[in-house]
């Protein structure tokens, strides 16, 4: 065979939250085909990055107290432990906050913009004024614009599912700060992706060379429309400052989006790779390639690495991947993943349950066939598939006959002429076992075929062992011989299909491996003329005393599992409160602040306002209106005639529901907000200091 030169990735995953189940169907199949080829004896490297840059970790790093570069690098770390406990094995894992992928990035824009596929083009956004920046679409909130449900994000409705643009809002707010947005025009950066080039070019890759699947190349028609048609829009590639994420080299005060520096994490992670190992990058990348690039996506990022990538490639004068393979997203017990349910299940928590994450790897294996079809994990059929398949049946080849092998003859399987009968056996018997249907399976990415296979054989082994039955023949001490010759037919057995099944189950395999005293399996090749039993282990072989393998799955766990990531609204937060203390200031900076006693004089519920209560403030001079973000933990008539502190001399602020001329002061971040108030004695209107 022919060894093979190929780069495999998996989609990047957003620094700002935990690795679930979800993300792992992508990662774990990845993996699976990535072992498959490398123990196929091709040269392959699997790398991958977190996507570090944008709104969302800058709004968070700040909200946390700490500086984006510390949030990210936090979050790699979390994200590669998951990854690990899950025995998903990158050749690199890499960050987008890094010198290479900005080189890329530029090198990409600069040749984009050299060809003439960027343009500039002023577009009207809406903008915080208190924040003073450009919200991005989720950071918008408002009434949606069809059915008016309240508080939906800025790209579409949650009751209703309408779609539209967040200037269409009705009565919008910022999420960030509660202020109304402003539109207000600025200079964005597009791809050119409507230019006859990108579109000629489209029309024929996503259409040869089955760079896609069937079903995404379809979609690709449709989105491509008729030869007549120029249905593709060109892309947004910029964003206005504030922003973490790579400046634009000839315009200051602009950021690459996501478009052009996400992607390119996978080129500046190999290229990070390269540099350690020694390894040629521009082999890999230059147009005139031999070598194979794999993209795995999930179907929502298919529109973008399906035609804005490879345009964008194409045009910068790099190769582009030679198949991307998109894949269907997770529902749990038949349903999308709920936080209610407990069904949204953190990579983590799996793990913290001591749940052993090779079963996972099986289930879903055995749900994988190569499509974009979602996948359904049922808990139920969970337990009982990895029970029935994994112990049931396929350890307990090794655990019926090892003890023999081990008490009655050293360890020793057979030799000689025995040896010879056996292999005779395995020609008769198990020629079905052949390696090829199951390799092909796996080179399809139909792990479900290639686990069906597996466990029909485990099911014939089986079946061997159950008609033999050495533990009547171990009664008869005239017959060991043939109790050697059953049992060393089972242990040969288990030895082929823990090579069939090592891509999927890589540390039970490991494991098994030094249990069978044998160098780490590869993948198992016969010529047309071989038979299966040349694949055996030597005549004679000796193997080491049987350890327990696997476990069969407790249901108490699985319990405990979605117990454990169920969060109800009524959940009291465990408080921990870390929270740095913010920068020094001097007492000037501080008596800046004119902070008041305050009499609550009235306090109200607020219409459409599901965190705000409507206070009415006496502070002895006059009266004052404030909306407070206190409702979760007030009752407005437990305030009414209560006192408080305020902040008087804060510039008003125009709300949704009306000015706001202050703010009280309550303590919170740790779960609850509690109000203050001043000792007995303490008028309206004194002065805080
Ligand atoms: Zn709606």
């Amino acid at each position: 065979m022919n060894a093979r030169k190929i780069l495999v990735t998996s989609a990047l995953p957003y620094a700002n939250g935990s690795i679930h189940l979800g993300h792992l169907v992508e990662y774990i199949q990845t993996d699976i085909w990535v072992r498959f080829l490398k123990m196929q004896g091709h040269t392959v490297h699997y790398v991958c990055a977190d996507d570090t840059h944008g709104t969302p970790v800058m709004l968070r790093a700040e909200k946390e107290g700490i500086t984006p570069e510390a949030l990210i690098a936090r979050v790699q770390v979390e994200h590669l432990n998951d990854f690990t406990g899950f025995n998903i094995h990158f050749d690199n894992y890499y960050s987008t906050h890094s010198d290479e992928t900005k080189h890329y990035s530029e090198a990409i824009y600069n040749r984009l913009k050299a060809s003439g596929l960027i343009a500039a083009r002023s577009i009207e956004q809406l903008y915080d004024p208190l924040k003073n920046m450009f919200l991005p679409d989720r950071f918008v909130k408002g009434e949606c614009p069809k059915c008016g449900a309240k508080d939906q994000y800025g790209d579409s409705c949650e009751v209703c599912g309408a779609a539209y643009a967040p200037t269409d809002l009705k009565q919008p707010y910022s999420a960030v700060s509660g202020a109304v947005p402003i539109k207000k025009s600025s200079e964005h950066f597009f791809f050119s992706l409507s230019d006859t080039r990108c579109v000629d070019f489209l029309r024929r890759w996503t259409s040869e060379d089955d760079h896609l699947q069937a079903e995404a190349a379809n979609k690709m028609k449709e989105w491509l429309g008729e030869a007549d048609e120029n249905k593709l829009s060109d892309w947004d590639i910029s964003r206005d400052a504030p922003y973490f994420g790579f400046e634009i080299p000839d315009a200051p005060g602009k950021y690459f989006y996501v478009w052009l520096d996400a992607p390119i994490g996978y080129m500046g992670s190999f290229k990070n790779f390269c540099e350690k190992n020694s390894l040629d990058f521009d082999s890999y990348w230059n147009k005139d390639s031999t070598t194979e690039l794999y993209h795995f996506i999930g179907k929502d990022i298919l529109y973008f690495h399906a035609l804005f990538w490879p345009a964008m490639l194409e045009h910068a004068g790099y190769r582009t991947p030679t198949k991307i393979f998109a894949h269907g997203f997770l529902t749990v017990n038949g349903e999308k993943m709920s936080k209610s349910r407990g069904t949204f299940i953190t990579a983590d928590s799996y793990l913290q349950q001591k749940l052993n994450p090779e079963w996972l790897r099986y289930y879903y294996a055995a749900k994988l066939n190569g499509s974009m079809e979602d996948i359904d994990l049922n808990l139920e059929d969970f337990v009982a598939r990895v029970n029935s398949d994994l112990v049931g049946k396929y350890v307990n080849i090794a655990s019926r006959c090892a003890g023999f092998i081990s008490k009655r003859f050293a360890g020793k399987l057979v030799d000689g002429e025995d040896f010879v009968q056996l292999q005779q056996m395995i020609d008769d018997s198990f020629k079905s076992w052949r390696p090829e249907k199951i390799a092909a399976a796996y080179q399809q990415r139909d792990f479900a075929a290639a686990v069906r296979y597996v466990m029909k054989h485990a099911d014939e082994a089986n079946e061997m062992i159950h008609t033999k039955a050495p533990w009547q023949i171990a009664k008869d001490p005239s017959r060991d011989k043939e109790l050697q010759l059953v049992c060393s037919l089972g242990i040969q057995l288990f030895y082929l299909l823990s090579s069939y099944l090592k891509p999927i189950l890589p540390e039970t395999v490991k494991q098994i491996e030094s249990f069978l005293n044998c160098e780490p399996l590869k993948w198992p090749t016969l010529s047309a003329e071989q038979p299966v039993s040349s694949l055996l282990l030597p005549a004679g072989h000796t193997i080491k005393p049987y350890q327990h393998l696997m476990t069969r799955i407790d249901n108490k766990k699985i319990q405990a599992l979605t117990a454990a990531n169920k969060q109800t609204l009524t959940a009291k937060p465990q408080p921990s409160i870390k929270e740095p203390i913010a920068d020094t200031i001097s007492i000037d900076d501080f008596s800046k602040i004119d902070l008041r006693v305050a009499k609550i004089v009235n306090a109200e519920q607020v219409d459409g306002a599901d965190k705000l209560l409507k206070l009415t403030l006496d502070i002895g001079s006059e009266q004052r209106t404030v909306f407070a973000g206190i409702k979760s933990a007030y009752d407005p008539e437990q305030l009414k005639g209560r006192m408080t502190i305020m902040v008087a001399n804060l510039a008003p602020r125009k709300m949704k529901f009306g000015l706001s001329e202050g703010m009280v002061l309550a303590a919170g971040g740790g779960g609850g907000l509690y109000l203050f108030s001043p000792d007995d004695g303490a008028q309206a209107g004194m002065r805080v200091k």
